[in-house]
């Protein structure tokens, strides 16, 4: 068993930090708020008051925070993960970040011999309660197997994706491509429905045709065909529009500077903002179809 010091115990984190726990490995906890520490404790974890503190005996250190800025917060200064976790500890950032940050942060841990990995994650607050997240992960071969068999307590598919960073990339390319497949499953639904083409039917041709997508098949914005889907109760999420507009916004950011042209995941960044302007951004990301049927 591991002595695990894990950073960020948000809707994300801390049931992750559960399961590890739940595993019998050791958790030293830390975030801002106290009422997740309280909650940590309470399942079994321990608790620290600095991030310092949380990762001076670790193995191992994972994070799961906001966004790049509280990543390379965490990880630098005196009281940073860097300066204070063991030699030889192994450094697992799970946070939806940019590929810059991550790609920076991994090279400091580095040049301070530690192993790093980026990993983010698929599955939702769902996923993670269930230990049945996605982990995409990017950093070197040795780094990978060595996180594995943390990961797996945390998640169920575990993918490789290359060197630092590219856990990153292939967490905003996948979210880009269902950003985009959403909107336009969203469009073909309202035009068939406006031309006389009742949803259910729309979905039983489409579904086995080559307008096939995930988007429609296990999620479809409109109500019926999927009983699961949260176009079935209200848009509520599910998958945030806020959490897809993040991600849409870290892919635009990235093909800014991979000078790749976007120009769909753009449009679709530009109709999540709209969503997000307009109040919905808790609305599952699905309910975008209701914006674009003015209903809002
Ligand atoms: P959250 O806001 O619920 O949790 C983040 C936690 O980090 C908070 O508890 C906050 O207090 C803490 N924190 C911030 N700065 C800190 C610091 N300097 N030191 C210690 N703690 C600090 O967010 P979340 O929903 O748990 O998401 C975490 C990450 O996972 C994000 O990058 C998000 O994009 C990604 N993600 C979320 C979901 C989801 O469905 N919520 C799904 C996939 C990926």
């Amino acid at each position: 068993m591991s002595s695990i010091g894990f950073i960020g115990l948000g809707n994300m984190g801390l049931p992750m930090a559960k399961n590890l726990v739940a595993a019998g490995h050791h958790v030293t906890g830390f975030d801002l708020s106290q009422a997740a520490l309280t909650e940590l404790a309470a399942a079994g974890g321990h608790v620290a008051q600095t991030a310092g503190q949380a990762v001076a005996a670790a193995e191992v250190v994972v994070s799961m925070l906001p966004a790049g800025r509280h990543v390379e917060t965490v990880y630098s200064g005196d009281d940073g993960v860097l300066a204070t976790a063991p030699a030889g500890a192994l450094l697992i950032d799970s946070s939806t970040i940019d590929v810059d940050t991550a790609r920076r942060v991994a090279a400091a841990a580095q040049a301070a011999a530690f192993d790093m990995v980026d990993a983010p994650v698929s599955g939702g607050v769902g996923g993670a309660a269930a230990g049945s997240l996605t982990f995409m992960v990017g950093g070197s071969a040795e780094a990978f197997a060595k996180a594995k068999p943390i990961l797996e307590i945390m998640g169920k598919n575990i993918f490789h994706a290359g060197g630092n960073g590219n856990g990153q990339v292939a967490k905003i390319c996948n979210n880009m491509l269902l950003g985009i497949s959403m909107i336009g499953t969203c469009e073909a639904f309202m035009l068939g429905e406006k031309l006389g083409l009742d949803a259910q039917t729309l979905f039983d041709i489409s579904a086995t045709a080559s307008g096939q997508c995930w988007s429609m098949t296990s999620y479809c914005p409109a109500p019926g065909p999927v009983p699961t889907a949260p176009s079935n109760n209200e848009y509520k999420a599910g998958f945030a529009a806020a959490m897809m507009l993040k991600d849409l916004q870290l892919a635009q950011e990235a093909s800014g500077s991979a000078d790749c042209q976007t120009p769909m995941g753009l449009r679709a960044t530009e109709l999540y903002q709209q969503m997000a302007e307009k109040g919905q951004e808790d609305l599952d990301f699905s309910g975008i179809i209701q914006m674009l049927k003015g209903a809002f």
